[in-house]
């Protein structure tokens, strides 16, 4: 995105900002709903196209904001459809996205920060370090950039009909903006997206996810990977501050303030002799008997230098078949886009400050305000 910080990005305003910001400019709240509808429904990229606006609040419009969205510097398709974007940011930092499409569904992977402060062993986004927090509008730009791949906008067709944040970055570390995105993609004025269609992946940050049942009631899946905590806190650091049984329990009070039978789902990365054995899917079944929730196997997916492997097929069945020996619902995440580079873990994009990669830290979530790929394949 080229800079212009003096005006504000209205891609980047959830629908109470919106309105927030028409009150401002002493403009009635109704603006709002019009406004949403152009821009996500219609994909409008200018106020020009707003016909249904006098050409006076246009111009004003005009004056204190802007429709501002990335630079795509590569949309490569995998063999088997899967197809994946960088797209440039403010600063010059890139993020990618994967659209995977399967059946009558397309689902849109998408990242959340520019790299990740959480440093999880086994994933290349981690390696990266922390670069940066993506703004609302960098979010919903991911979204718009997939739906305008398919030709114009066409709010009666469902190009994306399903968005995880499974891409770069860990959500509930951006918080704030990471919810305004996802109001957006759920609002029937925005996106219009069901709440089981948007799933937020965390890899375990509690206070934020306790936060998160007060505000949204997105789906949610957690990135498990270890059923104890010796081997947690080796593979997901971040498990040091918040160990598997206070997760698990924020897990509970999570579903229990949705008022439907939605579950968690669990994702766990197979890894090659580290938490692959019977052993171990013994223990995590014991673990999973505590929530409601269902099972997906994602055999890790390798990286130069990684230093982890894939198990073999039959280690993988022999893992899910304990599982649902033991009567868990469990699927394997078949690798997808590995020819371009798309699939869970492979997601670097590119960081060009790279003096901030000395930030590594184990976060502490702050009170107030915290700054802020999955359908089975
Ligand atoms: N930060 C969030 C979401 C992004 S990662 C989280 O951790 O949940 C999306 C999923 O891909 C997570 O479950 C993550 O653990 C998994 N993953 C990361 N690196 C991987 C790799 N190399 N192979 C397979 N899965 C990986
Ligand atoms: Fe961050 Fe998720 Fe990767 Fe862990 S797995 S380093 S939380 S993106």
């Amino acid at each position: 995105m080229s800079e212009t910080p003096s005006k504000i990005n209205l891609l980047g305003l959830s629908p109470a900002k919106l309105e927030a910001f028409f009150d401002e400019l002493g403009e009635k709240r109704f603006r709002a709903t019009q406004v949403l509808k152009w821009l996500h429904q219609q994909g409008a990229s200018s106020f020009d196209e707003m016909t249904n606006i006098s050409k006076t609040l246009r111009a004003k419009l005009a004056e204190v904001a802007e429709i501002r969205e990335p630079e795509i510097l590569l949309d490569k398709t995998s063999r088997d459809g899967t197809r994946k974007w960088v797209i440039r940011m403010d600063g010059g930092s890139a993020i990618e996205m994967v659209l995977i499409p399967e059946g009558d569904r397309r689902t849109l992977c998408v990242s959340s920060q520019v790299g990740c402060s959480l440093d999880c062993s086994f994933c290349s986004t981690g390696k990266q370090g922390y670069n940066r927090n993506l703004s609302t509008a960098e979010i919903i730009a991911q979204l718009r950039v997939a739906i305008r791949a398919y030709g114009p906008f066409d709010p009666n067709e469902r190009r994306v009909s399903n968005v995880v944040f499974m891409g770069m970055g860990e959500p509930l570390m951006n918080f704030d903006n990471v919810v305004d995105a996802i109001q957006l993609m759920m609002d029937d004025n925005g996106y219009g997206l069901s709440k089981r269609r948007v799933t937020l992946s965390t890899s375990g940050v509690v206070p934020a996810l306790d936060k998160l049942r007060e505000v949204s009631d997105v789906s949610l899946a957690i990135s498990l990977h270890a059923a104890n905590n010796d081997l947690r806190d080796e593979l997901v650091p971040i498990n040091k501050r918040y160990p598997i049984d206070e997760l698990i329990a924020a897990c509970k009070r999570y579903l229990e303030g949705l008022n439907d039978k939605r579950v968690i789902t669990v994702e766990y990365t197979l890894i090659e002799g580290v938490n692959d054995q019977p052993q171990h899917a013994r223990e995590l079944v014991q673990v999973l008997r505590q929530v409601p929730c269902k099972l997906n196997l994602i055999p890790f997916n390798p990286f130069p230098n990684s230093g982890y492997r894939r198990p073999s097929e039959e280690a993988i069945q022999r893992f899910k078949d304990i599982m649902i020996r033991a009567s868990i619902i469990t699927t394997v995440r078949r690798t997808r886009g590995d020819d371009v580079d798309a699939a869970c873990g492979q997601l670097v994009g590119q960081v060009e400050d790279r003096t901030r990669r000395s930030q590594k830290y184990i976060p502490v979530v702050q009170e107030e305000p915290v700054h802020g790929k999955t359908e089975r394949v």
